[in-house]
């Protein structure tokens, strides 16, 4: 069951208070136990493409009562009854945190950092499960963050306030840096988002000279690696592109959160994205060309091993995770 605790440390109290315009929605301290999320073991998992190897790397599931709030512009019955046609619980949701390695040559470049020692007890696996997969956090060379939420970017630095990925290049988009840097921007923010500026700031502050690239949403970031701005779920909000051999990955990272409800209904808005319109153009359009290139695609929110493909259905799109 996620606490109070919980959801501040996950960075998921501030853009849900955003929304809800008080710092903790009453439900979250008042919610039922619905008991623990079973994590998936092994905790990770390897697809080659071309001459790549990705490989998704479980970082834990958080459960959470599903409220009204969860879906901001669909009825809670709808929610629901969509829940209920695809055989899942309807009194809560399963919501998983997923990074990715890329293993090209000898670069070994990580999406995303999941939320480290910051999150429950169900979180905070990433290490674990790179290490299952035979790899450790000095050998990463790169990490690519797709956006400045706690889940995405808690993992960069431990309690100790030691930089996790000692050896890496964290490669930011510059959009996303420059909004939740900005002190205009954090003092102009309702007081619920605060929490969400501060962990940014605790998380990149003296971030040693040279660690730090921020690169601009659009271009290649690394040989075969190309950025693609979606912004909307944040103000800086990017994907990532991966090809190889004729094959191209897509980490959408959180163009979607759980597909189970936002890619059957790319319409519909969860509670954390900040510009839901933007979101819900972007997640059209990149869910259409995914589509119809039937080319892979990974996401952060995804279920275990959380990457395959999007293939239409109805007014929306349905993941099939690859066997
Ligand atoms: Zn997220």
């Amino acid at each position: 069951m996620l606490n109070r605790r919980d959801f501040l440390a996950a960075g998921l109290a501030a853009p849900l208070a955003y929304a809800a315009g008080s710092f903790v929605p009453a439900w979250a301290q008042s919610a039922p136990n619905f008991g623990a999320p079973t994590l998936p073991n092994p905790g990770f998992r390897r697809m080659k493409m071309g001459d790549v190897e990705i490989i998704s790397l479980i970082d834990g599931i958080a459960r959470r009562p599903l409220g009204e709030e969860f879906v901001k512009n669909a009825p809670l019955a709808e929610v629901k009854a969509l829940l209920t046609s695809q055989g899942l619980p309807t009194d809560y949701i399963d919501v998983p945190f997923t990074p990715f390695l890329v293993v090209a040559g000898n670069r070994r470049i990580l999406m995303d950092t999941g939320l480290g020692e910051w999150g429950g007890p169900t979180t905070g696996k990433l290490l674990e499960n790179l290490r299952a997969a035979g790899f450790q956090a000095g050998d990463i060379d790169t990490v690519l963050i797709t956006h400045y939420h706690g889940d995405h970017i808690n993992g960069l630095r431990n309690k100790a306030g030691e930089f996790v990925f000692s050896k890496a290049k964290v490669l930011v988009p510059s959009v996303e840096h420059g909004f939740w840097m900005d002190d205009a921007k954090m003092a102009a923010a309702p007081a619920g988002m605060k929490g969400a500026f501060d962990n940014v700031r605790r998380t990149f502050a003296q971030m040693p000279a040279g660690m730090l690239q921020r690169f601009e949403p659009g271009t290649e970031v690394l040989p075969g690696i190309k950025s693609i701005a979606a912004f909307g779920h944040t103000p800086g909000h990017t994907l990532f592109e991966v090809a190889s051999a004729g094959q191209t990955f897509t980490f959408v990272g959180d163009l979607t959160n759980v597909p189970a409800l936002f890619a059957r209904n790319p319409d519909w808005a969860v509670t954390f994205d900040m510009d839901a319109e933007a979101a819900r153009k972007v997640r059209r359009e990149v869910f259409q060309r995914i589509t119809a290139s039937g080319s892979m695609l990974g996401g952060f929110h995804f279920p275990f091993p959380a990457f395959g493909k999007m293939a239409a259905s109805g007014s929306g799109y349905a993941f099939q995770a690859i066997a």
